[in-house]
């Protein structure tokens, strides 16, 4: 744990109150979790991080870490949902969420197929980890959908839609992930389609 002495460095006032539209996808802590003394933005070895100005330590913004799981089908297709919350409401995403504390990522991965769609997990592949801006990695698994499975919606997403590659709604993707893996995705089962002809 790296702690600063307060008194060296004096707070750039501009940069602090200058707030980037990248950090709304950050939970900022306001307090010390050791001492709650409050926490302000200061630069340090050219970066600008958290620390407290009461005990001085420096309080590091790790990566958050999300799952992710492209449902797809025989025909070939895919299955997205809606997003029915902002920001990116009525865009298209797979199910998937934060990874919890003590969850590996097959089970986190199962649990929000099970919450969000009320569905069970296939085998999974990992498709890639992608960086969704600013500040969270998220590992995309590709799962065929279980034939007959029947799925609702949650809350924060519609019901499941199929696509077949030529009808991806690729303008209308929400997450770098969801576009990212996609591509990849497509373009591995193309690739194979093509080897076997
Ligand atoms: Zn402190």
């Amino acid at each position: 744990m790296r702690r600063i002495q307060i008194r060296n460095h004096i707070p750039n006032a501009g940069n602090c109150r200058k707030t980037h539209e990248k950090e709304r996808w950050i939970i900022r802590p306001q307090f010390c979790s050791y001492c709650q003394g409050v926490l302000q933005w200061m630069r340090l070895d050219q970066k600008r991080r958290l620390v407290c100005q009461q005990c001085g330590r420096v309080h590091y913004l790790d990566p958050r870490l999300a799952v992710a799981i492209l449902l797809y089908g025989p025909k070939p297709v895919i299955y997205l949902a809606k997003r029915l919350v902002e920001p990116g409401w009525g865009q298209w995403i797979m199910p998937g969420g934060y990874v919890e504390p003590g969850e590996d990522l097959s089970r986190a991965c199962s649990r929000e197929l099970q919450e969000e769609l009320h569905l069970s997990a296939g085998p999974m592949r990992l498709i890639g980890i992608y960086l969704d801006h600013p500040n969270t990695f998220t590992a995309v698994f590709s799962s065929p959908l279980i034939h007959g499975a029947e799925f609702f919606g949650s809350a924060e997403i519609s019901a499941l839609q199929p696509f077949a590659w030529p009808d991806i709604p690729w303008s209308h993707l929400y997450f770098t992930s969801t576009h990212q893996a996609i591509r990849d995705f497509v373009a591995e089962y193309l690739w194979q389609d093509a080897r076997h002809e």
